[in-house]
C-alpha cells in the first residue's frame, strides 16, 4: 500500500501513520523525524535544517528530497509506504509523482486529516512540554499553520483533482480517526 497524509500541524499525521504501517504492512516515514534526525547529525546541512524547523519555516524542497528520495525507494521495494509530510509543497508533489512513476508504482490514496486552528494549536501547545521541539512554541505555531495553509494547502485540489483525496475529520478521538480512514480505504478496493 502506498499512502501519503496531507495535514496542518497538530492533526495528528505521526500517530495515524505509524496506525496504518501497523495496519497495512506499510513503512511509516515522517518526513519532519527524518529531518530533526538530519539536524541532529551536525554539519552545515544538519544547521540549515535546524534553523528552518526552529522558525517553522519549510525545508528547502532539494534537501527534503535528497534526505527522503533513497528511504521512499527502499520502502517502495517492500511493502509500500505511508508518507507523513511529504510531499508538502507542489515541486515536491511533482518530485513524488515522478519518482512513483519511475518505480512504477502509483500512490493509492492521499489522505487529508483536518481540523480548526483552534484545536490544532491546543493540541500542539499541550504536547510541547513533552515534545521537547523547538518549533512547539505559540509564536513558531501560528507561523507553521500560515506556512501550511499558503503552501501545503493547495495539495489538497491537486490530490482531490488526481481523484485519489480522502478526507477525514482529525478533530476526533485518535481511534475515531483511523476508523475512519481505514473503512474508506476499505472502501477503495
Ligand atoms: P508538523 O506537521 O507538526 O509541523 P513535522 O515533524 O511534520 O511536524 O514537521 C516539522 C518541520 O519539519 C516543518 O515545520 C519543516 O521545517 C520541516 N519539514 C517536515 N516535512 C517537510 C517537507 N516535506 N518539506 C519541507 N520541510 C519539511
Amino acid at each position: 500500500m502506498r499512502l501519503l497524509l496531507l495535514a496542518p500541524p497538530g492533526a495528528g499525521k505521526g500517530t495515524q501513520g505509524e496506525r496504518l504501517a501497523a495496519w497495512s504492512g506499510a513503512r511509516h516515514i515522517a518526513a519532519g523525524d527524518l529531518l530533526r534526525a538530519q539536524a541532529r547529525a551536525g554539519g552545515a546541512l544538519g544547521e540549515q535544517i535546524a534553523a528552518c524547523q526552529a522558525r517553522g519555516d519549510l525545508v528547502p524542497d532539494q534537501i527534503v528530497l535528497d534526505v527522503l528520495t533513497p528511504v521512499v525507494v527502499e520502502a517502495a521495494s517492500r511493502g509500500g509506504y505511508i508518507l507523513d509530510g511529504f510531499p508538502r509543497t507542489l515541486p515536491q508533489a511533482v518530485a513524488a509523482a515522478g519518482l512513483a512513476a519511475g518505480l512504477g508504482v502509483t500512490l493509492d490514496a492521499a489522505i487529508y486529516l483536518h481540523a480548526p486552528d483552534g484545536v490544532l494549536t491546543r493540541r500542539l501547545l499541550d504536547r510541547a512540554s513533552q515534545s521537547g521541539r523547538s518549533d512547539d512554541r505559540a509564536d513558531v505555531i501560528r507561523h507553521r499553520l500560515r506556512v501550511y495553509a499558503q503552501t501545503t494547502g493547495p495539495l489538497v485540489p491537486y490530490y482531490t483533482e488526481r481523484g485519489i483525496l480522502v478526507a477525514v475529520d482529525a478533530d476526533q478521538p485518535p481511534d475515531s480517526v483511523t476508523t475512519d480512514i481505514t473503512a474508506q480505504l476499505s472502501a477503495l478496493t
